[in-house]
């Protein structure tokens, strides 16, 4: 997180949210700091978490697939390859939606 005054640099950690740098008497706001810094990174950094998981998910998907019809029980290798795949889904979809909607309130 980029805590710093965008005139002087000073670092602003542990300062009220908003407030006027005590180095240069700049008016700041940590959150549009936040997303300044944020706009500027890549899309690739922005997107790397959903695209993790989702990855991993489909990951889990195939690899539970495969398993469950090599298993003497493959309805209990398909239930935890639903599980786990659930669960990674999930968190993409969480990230996805965080990224996008974090994007939408800094526009
Ligand atoms: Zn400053």
């Amino acid at each position: 997180m980029n805590e710093q005054c965008h005139n002087c640099g000073y670092d602003l950690m542990g300062l009220p949210n908003r407030g006027k740098c005590p180095e240069c008497g700049e008016p700041y706001d940590k959150l549009s700091l936040y997303r300044a810094a944020k706009a500027k990174e890549p899309a690739f950094v922005r997107h790397i978490a959903w695209i993790t998981l989702a990855i991993l998910t489909l990951l889990v998907l195939v690899c539970g697939g495969a398993l469950s019809t090599q298993a003497d029980n493959p309805w209990g290798a398909i239930a935890i390859t639903v599980i786990v795949a659930g669960v990674t889904g999930f968190g993409a979809f969480a990230y996805w939606w965080a990224e996008r909607s974090e994007r939408r309130a800094s526009e």
